[in-house]
């Protein structure tokens, strides 16, 4: 179906993410005319600082009306609010009411989503969901995320806190989690804790000081992956222990839902194929085999674009559904 404003208008999506915000001008069709960023100061209001990034690509955007903005916010929203209940990496954003103040702001209705929820929709929309009905998608980066679309649509639960994969169970006796619970997958597989984990091994194991890794103190979870993939066994093995412990989370998605695509975005999956076939191996071994079989397993493919992207899509479905 083609929206009427898909060709004539444009979006504002923003991806309110620290450190870096980034924003994108967003044809009705998906496709980005203009990209905007800067540094997110994340304990100053949120509001003023992605106005200017607004402002810039209403600029930007010409003759060609702006109809609406999207926000991707890294907490829980809720829908019927349009409020933020929970952000913990980014405590300004919880001080005032986001929306309202851009929307004062920019006099542009101005819709808040979940992060995970706005990457889901563009990739959906436009990028490694497309031709799917039916979506799970996972991202993994300094923390988990997931976010389901069924049936077309984003699916927000009961009280629009769905897709909380990073906070499914795989080590009863694992290290406590942000969100009160033991062994949650964010525990191990978010970026800080591949990291965290890496360090504890080269610590007690001495054939891992032979890793390059042990000779950078300070290595991220970037370097694990690039050190993997030019052949440092040790770090392959961690990428790959990373794999193993998502597939297990997979796993359980695979078997609830019966799902016809995965799509796995996020830093940690530019690893790519080192992390995939981990991952799809263990969800394999762990789900039930007419459930695995149906389902397609495939990376991301719209990168730091998913949110902004999403977010805009979004906001475009929301300005359109108050037209009458
Ligand atoms: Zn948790």
């Amino acid at each position: 179906m083609i929206h009427p404003t898909q060709t004539t208008s444009s979006f504002i999506g923003v991806d309110v993410y620290s450190p870096i915000l980034r924003a994108a001008l967003v044809k009705g069709d998906g496709s980005v005319l203009e990209r905007r960023q800067a540094a997110l100061d994340s304990d100053a209001s949120v509001s003023p600082q992605v106005e200017r990034l607004v402002t810039e690509l209403r600029d930007a955007a010409g003759a060609t009306p702006v109809i609406g903005i999207g926000l991707g916010i890294p907490g829980l929203i809720d829908p019927q609010t349009n409020r933020i209940v929970i952000a913990s990496d980014l405590p300004a954003v919880l001080r005032g009411d986001l929306g309202a103040e851009l929307q004062r702001a920019t006099k542009l209705p101005a819709v808040l989503v979940n992060d995970a929820n706005a990457a889901a929709y563009g990739e959906y929309m436009v990028g490694a969901g497309r031709g799917s009905r039916n979506m799970f998608y996972v991202t993994i980066g300094s923390g988990v995320g997931g976010a389901l679309i069924l049936d077309g649509k984003l699916w927000l639960g009961a009280t629009g806190f769905a897709g909380e994969f990073g906070h499914i169970t795989i080590d009863p006796e694992g290290n406590e989690c942000v969100c009160g619970n033991r062994g949650c997958l964010e525990t191990v597989a978010a970026a800080p804790n591949i990291v965290r984990r890496t360090h504890e091994r080269l610590n007690r194991d001495s054939t891992s000081s032979l890793s390059r890794l042990a000779l950078n103190r300070n290595f991220t979870a970037t370097d694990i992956a690039r050190e993997a993939r030019t052949g440092d066994d040790f770090a392959l093995m961690m990428i790959e222990r990373t794999g193993k412990f998502i597939g297990t989370a997979v796993a359980v998605v695979i078997n609830l839902l019966n799902i016809e695509r995965i799509v796995f975005g996020g830093g940690v999956m530019e690893a790519g194929e080192l992390i995939l076939n981990p991952i799809a191996i263990e969800a394999k071994r762990r789900s039930f085999q007419p459930c695995f079989e149906a389902t397609q397993l495939v990376a991301a493919t719209l990168g730091a674009d998913a949110v902004p992207v999403g977010a805009a899509l979004l906001a475009r479905d929301t300005t359109q559904k108050s037209v009458p």
